[in-house]
């Protein structure tokens, strides 16, 4: 039984609980409830100790508390890699989830010594001069929020997802409750475990809680964060909520989303962008299986490389083993159980209405060192959809190693009109070596991204890939990706924080910025 840590104490449920299972055996992990939670106390216990003790460092405290923090984990981490077997990913999968979300928390400490203050205030912007004799003037600025982060998170980012938040509301002066996923909460459970075993936080800094949110929601209002990470009809679920509707709680939603990755007509087979492409295209539906909320679901091909880029993809996942993780021959792992399976079949089944199979097939799969039965197997499966008219192909997401090649005209299509068509988007990639080609889809795609990645030649053998959000740089999307954002550097701090316009003499604002 998963014990939840709440008001500075494990509470380890009464009942049974749901069994999670090991992925790919099917054998039980864990049993999870949160049957006789108190959120009450959890809540009052973050507003009333750790969000004072956190308030009490400086900006420059808290960020030496990080990097004590992300230096523990860093030496416990192969604990985290075997648990991490459970869950379904490979060793390499498991390094964006668990050494990102450490790296993340590095990233973030060292960036908060580099750039935040010493004290307590954080100075936005220059002062405003109001006054015409120069003895009023406006300044505004950053002081954390006197309530609590609830982070809810999706099942796929076990470590990461709880690190990336809870790392720059750390440094915001902000105590976390955090809530993963039932299905992989183990993983994160046991990182929790570590972090207050560390010491590198304030009591009461983080909660946890294994099992439903249950009331924690009823208790939040205007001076708390949410922060959403999860299918977009959870997030409107938790949108409508009192907490958000009628008490004004910060709401921040991470959701899905239908990527594309561009390819540009200039990059013919036998271009180093071509191999770029296709190379991309394998590796984002088979890391984690496909479960990423950053895979690209939309392949957007000139018509003249259709048959080409399929043949290239396919020479690609000829080589992918399918398998139990625990297998080192393995490269392409479980989906986390069998009903995330079930649930990606059945978006398959809806792709199919509108697009034809050209590779693989959702419904048969032989994993190395694995039942096929009793594991969330399933093999890569590439679509092709040649009826533009056709939505579902930006409509549909199906969570696993499956993606939709869409060709269109070149000359002739606006390719990104074909882009827009996934309704907001955490991120596309457009892969060409022409500026003009590049420069056209970035001014009609980018209002519809969070990121977009620009692959070719030059930057390919630095470039950190289509996938993977990095701290510096915004994570989210507007539209069907949740119209939130997260990371980007120090602006995920302020997401934790109230701004405020101070207005007064100079020498008094001068003072409180300064601290003295
Ligand atoms: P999900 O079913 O929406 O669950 C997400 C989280 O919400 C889980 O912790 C879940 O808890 C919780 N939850 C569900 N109903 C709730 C309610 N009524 N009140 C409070 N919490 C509730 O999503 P998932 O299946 O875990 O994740 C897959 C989806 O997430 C995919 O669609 C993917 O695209 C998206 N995703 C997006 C991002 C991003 O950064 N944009 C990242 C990862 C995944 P339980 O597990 O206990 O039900």
């Amino acid at each position: 039984m998963l014990a939840s840590y709440v008001a500075g104490a494990w509470h380890t449920a009464p009942d049974e609980g749901v069994v999670v299972v090991d992925a790919a055996t099917g054998d039980p992990v864990a049993h999870v409830s949160a049957t006789g939670l108190d959120a009450h106390r959890m809540v009052d216990h973050a507003r009333r100790v750790g969000g004072p003790a956190l308030r009490r460092l400086t900006f420059q405290e808290r960020a030496a508390a990080l990097r004590e923090l992300a230096t523990y984990l860093d030496a416990h981490k192969p604990a985290y890699h075997d648990l991490s077997l459970a869950t379904g990913a490979t060793r390499r999968d498991a390094t964006g989830d668990i050494d990102g979300g450490i790296g993340t928390t590095f990233v973030f400490s060292s960036r908060g010594k580099r750039e935040l203050p010493e004290g307590h205030l954080l100075a936005d912007g220059d002062v405003e001069p109001i006054g015409k004799g120069g003895t009023f003037v406006g300044q505004h600025v950053y002081t954390p929020i006197p309530g609590v982060a609830l982070q809810v998170n999706a099942f796929n980012f076990p470590v990461w997802g709880m690190l990336e938040k809870l790392a720059p509301a750390v440094l915001a002066g902000v105590p976390t409750i955090v809530k993963p996923a039932t299905q992989t909460a183990y993983l994160t459970a046991a990182v929790v475990r570590d972090i207050i075993d560390s010491g590198a936080l304030p009591e009461g800094a983080l909660q946890l809680v294994c099992g439903g949110a249950g009331g924690l929601l009823d208790l939040l209002g205007g001076e708390d964060v949410i922060a959403f990470t999860g299918s977009a009809g959870t997030a409107a679920v938790l949108r409508g909520s009192n907490a958000v509707t009628r008490r004004a709680a910060r709401f921040n939603a991470e959701t899905d989303s239908l990527n594309c990755s561009i390819l540009g007509p200039d990059a013919v087979a036998g271009t180093p962008e071509f191999d770029l492409y296709v190379k991309e295209i394998a590796r984002e539906i088979t890391t984690k299986a496909g479960q990423r909320c950053t895979c690209i679901r939309r392949a957007l091909v000139p018509e003249s490389l259709v048959d080409d880029v399929i043949a290239a993809v396919r020479a690609r996942l000829d080589k992918v083993v399918v398998g139990n993780p625990r297998n080192a021959t393995v490269t392409m792992g479980a989906l986390v159980s069998l009903q995330q399976r079930d649930e990606v079949r059945d978006a398959v089944a809806s792709l199919r209405r509108a697009a034809q199979v050209v590779y693989g097939d959702s419904m048969s799969v032989d994993p190395v060192d694995a039942d096929a039965t009793s594991g969330a197997f399933m093999a890569p499966v590439v679509l092709l959809c040649n009826d533009r008219d056709r939505s579902e192909p930006h409509e549909v997401e199906a969570f696993g190693p499956v993606t939709t090649l869409i060709p269109y005209r070149a000359p002739g299509d606006d390719v990104s009109e074909l882009a827009v068509r996934g309704g907001g988007s955490l991120v596309g990639s457009i892969v060409s070596y022409d500026p003009d080609f590049v420069a056209t889809v970035v001014a009609g795609a980018a209002p519809h991204h969070g990121r977009l990645l620009i692959l070719d030649r030059d930057c390919a053998g630095e470039s950190t890939g289509h996938g993977t959000p990095m701290p510096q740089l915004v994570h989210g999307g507007p539209g069907r990706a949740g119209g939130g954002e997260e990371l980007g550097g120090m602006r995920a701090v302020k997401h934790f924080m109230q701004r405020t316009a101070l207005q007064g003499s100079p020498g008094v604002i001068a003072a409180l910025i300064s601290g003295r």
